[in-house]
C-alpha cells in the first residue's frame, strides 16, 4: 500500500486535509491522536514519563496535564529529548499495527512533527500542507483563542517552511478558502489513485 505522509506547520490545515480524504473513501491515520490514547491513565507510557518527569506532570484526577508537561520541556532540550525517546517509538509501533491492518490502495498518515522526528524514511511519498504564518496565527486565534506570542514560539520550535517544502513530493497551499483547499484534494487523490495502480500493476 502507498503510504502518504502528511505534515505541516501548526495550523496550517492538517486536520482539514486530511478529513477531505477521508471524504474520498481514504483511510488515514493520524499520530497525534495516537500520541494522546498512549498517555491515558494506566498506559504504560504514561508510567514511563511520570517516572522521567515526576507525579507533577499529573491533574489532580490522574490524567496527563499537558500544560505542565510542556513547561517542564519546552526549554530544555535533554528533557525534550528523553520526552522523545519515550513517546516517538510508542506512536511508531502503533502506527505500524495500525497500518498492518488497513487494505486501500494508498493511505494518508499524519505526522505533524515529520521532518522535525525524521520520519521520512517510514512512508513512500509526503504532502505538506503550506500557507503563510500570518494565516497559521489567524486559524488558531480564531479556532483556540490562543495568544499570538505562544503561537510565534511554537511555530519558531518547529521546522520551518522551507525544510518542509525541501522534503516535500506535493504540495498543498491552503490559502484560500475550503473550496479551493478540496479542488486540489481531490486533484491529489486522482493522482493518488494512479500511483497506487501503476505500483500493483505496472
Ligand atoms: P494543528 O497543528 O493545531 O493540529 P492543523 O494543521 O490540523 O492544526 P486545522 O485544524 O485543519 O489545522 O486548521 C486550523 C483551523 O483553521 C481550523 O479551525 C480549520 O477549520 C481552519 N481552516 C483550515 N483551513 C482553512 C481554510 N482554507 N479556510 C478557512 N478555515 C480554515
Amino acid at each position: 500500500m502507498l503510504k502518504i505522509g502528511l505534515t505541516g506547520g501548526i495550523g496550517s490545515g492538517k486536520t482539514t486535509v486530511a478529513r477531505l480524504f477521508r471524504e474520498h473513501g481514504v483511510p488515514t491515520i493520524d499520530t497525534d491522536w495516537i500520541a494522546h490514547q498512549l498517555v491515558r491513565p494506566g498506559q504504560p507510557a504514561l508510567e514511563a514519563l511520570i517516572d522521567e518527569f515526576g507525579p507533577g506532570i499529573l491533574t489532580p484526577a490522574g490524567a496527563l496535564d499537558r500544560a505542565r508537561l510542556r513547561a517542564q520541556v519546552f526549554a530544555d532540550p535533554g528533557k525534550k529529548a528523553r520526552l522523545e525517546a519515550i513517546l516517538h517509538p510508542a506512536i511508531f509501533a502503533e502506527m505500524e499495527r495500525r497500518l498492518a491492518r488497513l487494505q486501500a490502495p494508498y493511505c494518508l498518515i499524519a505526522i505533524p512533527l515529520l521532518v522535525e522526528t525524521g520520519a521520512r524514511h517510514r512512508v513512500d511519498r509526503v504532502l505538506v500542507v503550506d500557507c503563510p504564518e500570518s494565516l497559521q496565527i489567524a486559524r488558531l486565534r480564531h479556532r483556540e483563542g490562543l495568544d499570538e506570542e505562544l503561537i510565534r514560539r511554537i511555530i519558531a520550535s518547529q521546522a520551518t517552511r522551507q525544510e518542509r517544502l525541501a522534503i516535500a513530493d506535493e504540495v498543498v497551499t491552503n490559502d484560500r478558502d475550503l473550496t479551493a483547499l478540496a479542488r486540489q484534494v481531490a486533484e491529489l487523490h486522482r493522482f493518488y489513485r494512479r500511483l497506487s495502480a501503476e505500483r500493483t500493476d505496472p
